[in-house]
C-alpha cells in the first residue's frame, strides 16, 4: 500500500509518501512557511532528486495541493495519479483520554478530536486543518488518526494525577497525558528485538531528545510514567521550553515582569531551555561545541540538560523497581555521544555502564552502547515516528489491529 503521513503544524506540513510494503519512503519533504511571504516545499525522493520550490502557499489545502502536484509531477513524482495513495495517516498530537490506539477517522471521531482543542489549542487546530484538507483532495482514500498521547493512555492513576483539587481533574480533565508516544512505542518495540526478550517482560526507559526532549518507563508492555505532563513543557530540559519548574515561579515572574498569560506561555515555551540558559541557541549541536570551546553558559546549559535526565533515569529505575534497558533516540539522543555519556556518568553503582568507544561509534544508528558487564543494557535506536503511523494506517485499513 501507498500511505501519505502527514504532520501538520501551525504553518507547516511535513508528509512522507511510504510504501507500508517495503516500509520505505518514496519521498518525503516539508511545506513551510504557509501563509507568509517565502513559502517553501522542499522534497527528497528515494533516489537523491530534490527539489525546492518557493510560492505563494495561503493555507493547509494548498500546501497538500502542491504536496500532491509534486508527488505526481513529471520530473520530481513518484506517482502517476492521486488514486494510488490508499490512505493517509496523521498525526494528531492530543487524543484526551478517548484514545488509547490510532482509530480510522470518521464524523465521530472528529468530533472528538475537536473537544480536545482545549487540552492542545497550538497543535490540534493545525491538525485538524490538515485532515480536512486531505479530506477533500483525496476523498476515496480512509484518513487515520495517530496520537501523540495514545500510547501513554494507560498510565496508573498515581502517575497521571497531580495534586490539586481533584475538581480540576473533573472539571478540565487537568492530568499528565504525555507526549511522543509514537516515539517511545516504536523504539521500545526494537529495543525488546535487539535483547532478544518479550516485550511484555521488560523494564525499559526511552529517551527522546529531540527538540522536544521527554522519557517514559515502559513496563511489562505499558507506559508507566512519562515525563511531559498536561502540556509538552514539563519534564525536561528542552531546546526552548524550561522543563520542571517550581510552578510558583511563573506567578513571581508574571507578578514581577507584570506578563500577559500569552507572555508567560511564551516564556516558557519559547524562551526557555537550552536557549534561556546559555543564550546562544536553543540547538544542542551549538551547545555542545561552545561548551567545548570554553563557553561558561553553553557548559551550565549542558550540565542543567543531562542532570536532569540522570535524575529522571533514577527515578523512573524506582518506579518500575529496576532497569533491563535504557534507549537514546530523537536528533540529540541518535547523534550525541557527549549528551549520552553525562546523562549515565555516575550511574554505573545500579549496575548502569557505557562503553566509551561504542557510545563514540554509535550515530545515527542501531547499536548497543553499554559494557559487556552492565546489568542493564544502554542502546541507541533512531526514531522513525512516520513508520509507525504508516503501520498503523496501513493495519487500520486493512482490519488487522496495531500493537
Ligand atoms: P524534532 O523534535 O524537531 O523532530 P530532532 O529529533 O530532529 O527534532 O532533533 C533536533 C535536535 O537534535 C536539535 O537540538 C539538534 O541540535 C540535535 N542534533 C542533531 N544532530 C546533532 C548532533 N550531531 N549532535 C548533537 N545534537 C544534534
Amino acid at each position: 500500500m501507498k500511505i501519505m503521513v502527514l504532520n501538520c503544524g501551525s504553518s507547516s506540513v511535513k508528509y512522507q509518501l511510504i510504501d507500508s510494503d517495503q516500509e520505505n519512503a518514496l519521498a518525503k519533504g516539508v511545506v513551510e512557511r504557509i501563509g507568509m511571504s517565502g513559502a517553501s516545499l522542499k522534497q527528497s525522493r528515494f533516489d537523491g532528486d530534490k527539489l525546492h520550490y518557493v510560492g505563494e502557499i495561503l493555507d493547509h489545502t494548498m500546501a497538500i495541493e502542491n504536496v500532491l502536484a509534486v508527488l505526481m509531477s513529471r520530473n520530481h513524482g513518484v506517482i502517476k495519479d492521486k488514486n494510488e495513495i490508499d490512505a493517509v495517516g496523521h498525526r494528531v498530537v492530543h487524543g484526551g483520554e478517548k484514545f488509547e490506539a490510532s482509530v480510522l477517522i470518521t464524523r465521530e471521531v472528529m468530533d472528538i478530536i475537536k473537544d480536545c482543542i482545549d487540552l492542545a489549542p497550538l497543535h490540534n487546530p493545525h491538525n485538524i486543518k490538515g485532515i480536512q484538507a486531505a479530506q477533500r483532495l483525496l476523498p476515496d482514500a480512509p484518513q487515520v488518526a495517530v496520537f501523540d498521547t495514545a500510547f501513554h493512555q494507560n498510565m496508573p492513576q498515581h502517575a497521571y494525577m497531580y495534586a490539586l483539587p481533584y475538581s480540576l481533574y473533573r472539571k478540565y480533565t487537568i492530568r499528565r497525558y504525555g507526549f511522543h508516544g509514537t516515539s517511545h512505542r516504536y523504539v521500545s518495540h526494537i529495543a525488546a528485538e535487539m535483547m532478544g526478550k518479550p516485550y511484555s517482560k521488560l523494564r525499559i526507559i526511552t529517551v527522546h531528545l529531540g527538540n522536544g526532549c521527554s522519557m517514559a518507563a515502559i513496563k511489562d508492555g505499558y507506559s508507566i510514567d512519562t515525563s511531559m505532563g498536561f502540556t509538552p513543557v514539563e519534564g525536561l530540559v528542552m531546546g526552548t521550553r524550561s522543563g520542571d519548574i517550581d510552578p510558583a515561579i511563573i506567578l513571581h515572574i508574571m507578578g514581577q515582569e507584570e506578563l500577559t498569560l500569552a507572555q508567560a506561555n511564551t516564556l516558557l515555551n519559547k524562551h526557555s531551555g537550552l536557549w534561556g540558559i546559555s543564550g546562544i541557541s536553543s540547538d544542542a549541536r551549538e551547545i555542545i561545541e561552545e561548551a567545548g570551546n570554553g563557553n561558561k553558559r553553553a557548559q551550565l546549559a549542558l550540565d542543567v540538560m543531562t542532570y536532569r535526565i540522570k535524575k529522571y533515569i533514577g527515578a523512573y529505575t524506582a518506579a518500575m523497581g529496576g532497569l533491563d534497558v535504557l534507549v537514546f533516540t530523537a536528533g540529540i539522543g541518535e547523534n550525541s555521544p557527549v549528551v549520552r555519556e553525562m546523562a549515565c556518568k555516575g550511574l554505573e553503582l545500579m549496575g548502569l555502564k557505557i562503553d566509551p568507544v561504542k557510545n563514540k561509534q554509535a550515530i545515527k544508528t542501531r547499536m548497543e552502547i553499554s559494557k559487556e558487564d552492565s546489568k542493564a543494557k544502554v542502546l541507541v535506536i533512531p526514531t522513525n515516528e512516520e513508520l509507525v503511523i504508516a503501520r498503523d494506517t496501513r493495519d487500520i485499513v486493512l482490519g488487522t489491529k496495531p500493537d
